[in-house]
């Protein structure tokens, strides 16, 4: 699974996670393909090139899960993660789709602090 996979799915077939670009709060700007991916859970973790904090995810948007979420943080749920195409997105900081080479971002993904608080104890 790739933080790519919901794009390409909805109509950008030829997106990558190389696409995709964002600052990590350490300053280090980095493609998603030149992250470190950590792919031992349920979630597929992209953590930072320099200081190796997790700091963007992608996970299958499986309904099982949402049940075991802890009952306070379900109200939290719309802003826990972006749910695209059969997949749950999210990031501590924004991430761009600009492609290499682009004058401009494609698209805009806001950062998704709660992410991480909702999903990582799965
Ligand atoms: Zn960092």
């Amino acid at each position: 699974m790739r933080y790519a996979d919901p794009f390409r799915d909805a109509g950008r077939p030829e997106t990558t996670d190389h696409d995709f670009l964002l600052n990590c709060s350490c300053g280090a700007e980095q493609r998603m393909d030149e992250m470190t991916l950590d792919e031992t859970g349920p979630i597929t973790l992209y953590e930072c090139k320099r200081c190796t904090k997790s700091i963007a995810g992608v996970m299958t948007d499986d309904p099982d899960l949402e049940i075991h979420a802890p009952q306070s943080m379900t109200r939290l749920q719309e802003r826990a993660g972006h749910h695209l195409r059969g997949y749950i997105i999210g990031s501590r900081v924004d991430v761009a789709l600009r492609p290499e080479g682009g004058e401009r971002d494609l698209l805009l993904i806001p950062a998704t602090p709660y992410f991480f608080v909702q999903y990582l104890s799965l």
